[in-house]
């Protein structure tokens, strides 16, 4: 049997990683079997429906690196793929069960359904009562004819139990006194959800479900029309929500569903914050899930060798920024040079970095950034001189003081001005001078850079600065400081 898995979103503008979650695991569970993956839009509910939603789907699977070979966009046998498009496909099928005994007409008004809802007791939940499922057959045709208006109930068995497998859950059983007459075609003609879900699903030859687990007590409802046509249930998946970490007013830590207060949780979010998509990614798809052995990084071709259904857990996984964050760098870490600079490029031009420092910065930055949104605030010096307090130049370790910094500045100053401006030129120039003075290397070290730089923290050290910022600029900058502490 070939496997064909299909990521089935409903357009609301808005990718949660738990979304995309979903569409990883469904593409990963086609590609490891070497199947197919199928994009369907459910927009059937068009309350919800919000405008250019539909090209956020395609930019989210396409910047994820998830491919589609079938969908709205590249097509394919089982078309069309927009739920909008199908309506009138679903109707049939309904029809079909109707003339089998196994749905029905419902006509019953809006104004009795409300009654019977509003009976209900405080907590009790009433279905619908069944009213018009054994109809006699002379009712049933003269409400047509008087053009009543109805709606196609499915009859649910009254009793025993139903039992289906899911993949991550189990076994699962329900007394089917639970099952409601669900509607399958609304009154004006158009399917249900859960209806032209199920259709769509077994027209598109769809073998294995991938969702949310909060599709786990509406899958019983599925399996009952399944049945009902006689049709094969497919594989199901569903996956246990991703939580999120926080701490309440009394410091007690709390695990949630994850939302916006937890962190971004939209996919186009954290790439605004700097996260890269394949690290994104290889996050989530850990998020859940367990390879047989203890790695960590994985690209997507190695995640498709690896992925099984086996090794995803039913324990809710907690989304921990800080492990994005490591994964990140990681990522940072492995890349050419050539995509390390792509990638910083965009807040070098900001920063107005040229193109001749851009290996100093690579080898400074590499080891020190998680996110290459860090660069700006990172390189920030570099743009202006900060009006800085002179008790930057005070620092115990280095065991620099302000007349250290005096005395160390007004020797580097004329010696830094007839040097040649390289890194190691002027590595050695401030190391010979630290030896002439028979000081450690910090006491000359320490007051060029922060007068150089104006801030305390800068990735890269002294020399560093100096290069990056040129030699003019350096210099001015390096008398402004021995003004102030002069003053
Ligand atoms: N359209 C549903 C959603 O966005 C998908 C349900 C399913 O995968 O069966 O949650």
């Amino acid at each position: 049997m070939k496997i064909r898995t299909r990521f089935a979103p409903s357009p609301t503008g808005f990718m949660h990683v738990g979304n995309l979650r979903t569409a990883l695991y469904e593409y990963l569970t086609a590609r490891h079997g070497g199947g197919s993956f199928i994009l369907r839009i459910e927009d059937t509910d068009r309350e919800r429906y919000v405008e250019g939603a539909t090209d956020i789907i395609y930019k989210t699977l396409e910047t994820a690196g998830i491919s589609h070979d079938e969908g709205p966009d590249v097509g394919g046998d089982y078309g069309p793929y927009v739920q909008s498009e199908r309506l009138g496909l679903y109707k049939p099928y309904a029809e079909q069960l109707v003339k089998e005994g196994k749905a029905y007409r419902c006509f019953c008004s809006k104004e009795r359904l409300e009654a019977l809802r509003s009976s209900a007791k405080e907590g009790e939940v009433i279905g619908y009562d069944r009213h018009c499922r054994d109809l006699p057959e002379e009712e049933i045709e003269a409400k047509l004819a008087a053009g009543v208006p109805y709606v196609i109930r499915q009859k649910s068995p009254l009793t025993g139990e139903s039992t289906y497998h899911d993949c991550v859950y189990g076994d699962i059983t329900i007394p089917n006194e639970e099952l409601d007459d669900q509607i399958l075609i609304k009154a004006d003609g158009y399917p249900t959800y859960n209806f032209a879900n199920v259709i769509d699903d077994h027209t598109m030859g769809i073998t294995h479900v991938v969702r949310g687990s909060e599709y786990l007590s509406s899958t019983p409802k599925y399996n009952a029309l399944y049945e009902a046509f006689g049709w094969e249930i497919p594989t199901y998946i569903h996956l246990p929500l991703i939580m999120g970490k926080s701490v309440d007013e009394n410091g007690e830590t709390v695990v949630s569903k994850l939302s916006k207060r937890h962190g971004s949780t939209g996919f186009f979010d954290l790439i605004e914050e700097g996260f890269l998509p394949e690290a994104i990614i290889n996050y989530i798809a850990l998020l859940g899930w367990a390879p047989a052995d203890t790695r960590e990084i994985f690209s997507m071709d190695e995640l498709i060798e690896a992925f099984d259904i086996n090794g995803i857990s039913k324990s809710p996984s907690v989304f921990d920024y800080d492990k994005l964050e490591w994964m990140n760098a990681e990522y940072i870490k492995a890349m050419s040079s050539e995509e390390f600079n792509e990638n910083a490029k965009p807040y070098y031009d900001r920063l107005g970095i040229k193109e001749e420092h851009y290996a100093l910065l690579e080898e400074m930055l590499k080891p020190r950034i998680t996110r290459f949104t860090q660069i700006e605030e990172k390189l920030e010096f570099l743009k202006s001189l900060a009006d800085y307090d002179i008790s930057l130049y005070e620092h115990k370790k280095s065991k620099s003081t302000r007349e250290t910094s005096i005395d160390a500045l007004t020797a580097a100053i004329p010696l830094l001005e007839e040097c040649n401006w390289e890194r190691d030129a002027i590595t050695e120039l401030l190391m010979n001078l630290a030896a002439s003075k028979e000081v450690k290397n910090a006491i000359i070290m320490w007051p060029v850079r922060i007068a150089a730089a104006g801030v305390a923290v800068t990735p890269g050290g002294c020399s560093e600065v100096l290069i990056l910022l040129g030699k003019d600029e350096a210099l001015r900058r390096l008398k402004i400081g021995l003004e102030k502490l002069q003053a």
